[in-house]
């Protein structure tokens, strides 16, 4: 492999003569160069976040909703952006264009392309080391962070190894009994969490941890109840995760289930011939709010984690720094639902999550940061419909942005009233911070693997 500094250099003289690339090129040459000094090219930490479903479309909506069409997010100002594929790998080895979380988790946090339903298991459900597993092995602390459940696909990638992603709870093996802990498996995705030692885990599915133990050292027990022998805090709200200290492990679970969205509004609906359903025009606003008080927000998750793991890793003395990955999980969820209001809305509180990690490597550059998202999804801006010969098969809502103009978007991978479906294209990657120009060009969902790995010093 090449040194990582000279490599940096080609690179600045290829993009430094487009003008339009400067910033970047500029942003690269300070990054290796602060790297060089202090760190080699490493990274101390790598704050990993992942928009469920935050394909270019979810971001341009949410980006006119709530900014204009001339304004900008926090995520768009990281400065190597990119675009990686997506597509997952049947049993029999057959491509499959339409990935689901869990294999192209499995692809970002192992390395390796797997079928849809694995959970960093291999095509032949061989167990796959994860980015997580590498950084733990090197002294790293590591969090977890989500807006889904804890056990959903997406946390669980990182610190579980499973034939199916259903598997969950311990009362929800029948889909993998060969992993369940009596007869010799690892355990259920929440309890895998827990033996992993994860330092920091927020998010919902209070559900799965009140699930009673079935096999192991831990039988009869709780999985919540195993938590806390194992050494952790729990917390379940707001107040509590703010007192939560990192003299423990902290496992915070803040919903029974998928956290509620904090944004609602009107669903996307069939065309009518009046389009009442669909507001005037001019079209509607949606209403922010929603989330339950006392429930954190994913911001507020992903400050306290940054600030728990940080204190960790300085308490640890070692050289090493932190991995933490956080999820917009129900950008996905309300793609799914056609609901533009509450997919914007999350939209949104990711993005000000992916604010405090960029404050967070302001002040600590030798930090990685990569936004990037796990599949593209369904929903459309599109033209106002015509008339009844005229318009989305499917289903669409008006909403009124920041430009004060309507924007139409539309859901139309399934029949309307259905769950809407993922899609196959290709999503953005961008990155800031050391071994950052690598998402450069077009990569693949697995590069990025290689990319935190090669950050963290674990190749
Ligand atoms: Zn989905």
């Amino acid at each position: 492999m090449m040194h990582g500094s000279k490599k940096l250099r080609v690179l600045t003289v290829a993009v430094g003569a487009t003008s339009l690339l400067g910033s970047a090129a500029a942003s690269a040459q300070a990054d290796g160069a602060h790297g060089h000094r202090g760190h080699g090219t490493h990274a101390k930490n790598v704050i990993l976040f992942i928009g469920d479903g935050m394909g270019d479309s979810e971001i341009t909506i949410a980006r006119n909703y709530l900014k204009g069409a001339n304004g900008r997010l926090a995520m768009d100002s990281l400065p190597m952006t990119g675009a990686y594929t997506t597509y997952s790998v049947d049993k029999d080895g057959t491509i499959n264009y339409v990935t689901d979380s869990a294999a192209s988790g499995t692809g970002w946090a192992t390395g390796t392309k797997t079928y849809n339903g694995a959970i960093s298991v291999d095509r032949n459900d061989r167990d796959l080391p994860t980015i997580l597993e590498l950084a733990q092995r090197r002294g790293f602390v590591t969090g977890d962070v989500t807006t889904a459940e804890l056990t959903d696909a997406t946390p669980a990638v990182l610190a579980s190894h499973v034939a199916e992603r259903g598997c969950q709870g311990p009362a929800n093996m029948a889909s993998c009994p060969q992993d369940a802990k009596e007869n010799g498996g690892p355990g259920s995705i929440a309890e895998q969490l827990l033996d992993h030692g994860v330092d920091v885990l927020l998010g919902g599915g209070q559900g799965r941890f009140a699930q009673t133990v079935t096999g192991g050292k831990y039988a009869g027990r709780t999985v919540s109840q195993q938590a806390s022998a194992q050494g952790y805090t729990l917390v379940d709200d707001a107040q509590g995760l703010a007192a939560a200290t990192a003299k423990q492990k902290v496992l915070g679970l803040f919903s029974a289930g998928t956290m509620p969205t904090r944004w609602t509004g009107p669903t996307a609906q069939p065309y009518t011939a009046d389009d009442a359903a669909n507001t005037t025009a001019d079209g509607t606003e949606c209403q922010p709010g929603n989330a339950p008080s006392g429930q954190p927000s994913l911001t507020q998750m992903t400050s306290k984690a940054l600030s728990l793991l940080d204190t960790k890793a300085k308490a640890a003395k070692g050289k090493r720094g932190f991995f933490l990955q956080v999820e917009g999980a129900s950008i996905d969820k309300q793609d799914h639902a056609s609901n533009p209001c509450a997919q914007i809305g999350e939209t949104a509180d990711f993005d000000s999550a992916i604010a405090e990690g960029l404050r967070y490597a302001k002040q600590h550059p030798d930090t990685l940061v990569v936004v990037t998202a796990d599949h593209a999804h369904t929903s459309q801006i599109v033209e106002y419909p015509q008339d009844a010969g005229h318009h989305s098969p499917g289903t669409f809502q008006t909403l009124r942005t920041a430009d004060g103009a309507p924007m139409v978007i539309s859901y139309a991978t399934v029949t309307a009233g259905k769950s809407q479906d993922h899609t196959g294209s290709e999503v953005r990657i961008a990155a800031k911070g050391p071994q950052s120009q690598r998402v450069l060009g077009v990569t693949n969902q697995t590069d990025l693997f290689r990319t935190m790995a090669i950050a963290l010093g674990l190749k």
